[in-house]
């Protein structure tokens, strides 16, 4: 028998068909009996992983408002206002010159890729590990990072934070905990957090 003979290849293609099935269906198989990994979120918390990129927090008197982060950004959603140049005074690591006007991520937009970090030359802009922001308009998933840092946050508060305590799964109040934890110790007597508190503002309103 030719063995290039189009009887040959109809049989041959059967069994690549069927083959190829199997394959899947052993996977699927697999699958069926292996343990589940779903979470009930938001009754269970979400797995975040240790290199999680989530909401970013935002050192606004570090920022030196040279544009590299907006540059980079491939969805063009950091929007950056300044009076003027801004430069990082090596002794205090504070930026000093112009003022920072606005500084806002719009989250409609933006894909969590990280690309604003790496470019920054004074690492002030970072991925935090809020993973929820959610809002009622498109308007509110801009985040003004200028007008956080006037009450002295570098991260937004997210919408299911703001409610109480006894709406919230035992998950979600010690992550809201954490959180006012984090903002209040802004306003610890710990001399470094006293100070950079002064110098966010004082990025905004060198009278302040
Ligand atoms: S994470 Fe990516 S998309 Fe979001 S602001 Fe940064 S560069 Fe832009
Ligand atoms: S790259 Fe850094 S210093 Fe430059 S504007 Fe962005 S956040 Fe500010």
């Amino acid at each position: 028998m030719n063995i290039n003979s189009p009887a040959r290849d109809y049989f041959y293609n059967i069994w690549r068909t069927v083959y190829s099935i199997l394959v899947g269906m052993r996977i699927t198989l697999k699958y069926c009996f292996a343990k589940t990994v779903t979470l009930q979120y938001p009754d269970v918390a979400p797995a975040l992983q240790p290199r999680y990129r989530g909401i970013h927090f935002f050192e606004i008197e570090k920022c030196i408002a040279c544009d590299l982060c907006a540059k980079a950004c491939p969805v063009d959603c950091i929007y950056i206002e300044k009076t003027g140049p801004r430069k990082i005074d090596k002794e205090t690591n504070v930026a000093a010159g112009g003022l920072m006007t606005r500084y806002a991520i719009d989250y409609a937009k933006c894909m969590f890729c990280a690309l604003c970090v790496d470019p920054c030359p004074t690492d002030c802009i970072h991925m935090g590990n809020l993973h929820d922001m959610s809002g009622y308009d498109r308007e509110s998933m801009i985040v003004e990072f200028t007008d956080l840092a006037k009450k002295g946050l570098q991260t937004p508060q997210p919408l299911w934070m703001q409610k109480d305590d006894d709406r919230l799964p035992d998950w979600a109040k010690t992550r809201k905990r954490e959180w006012i934890d984090f903002v209040h110790s802004q306003d610890k007597l710990s001399n470094d957090n006293k100070r950079r508190r002064q110098e966010m503002v004082k990025a905004l309103d060198p009278k302040a």
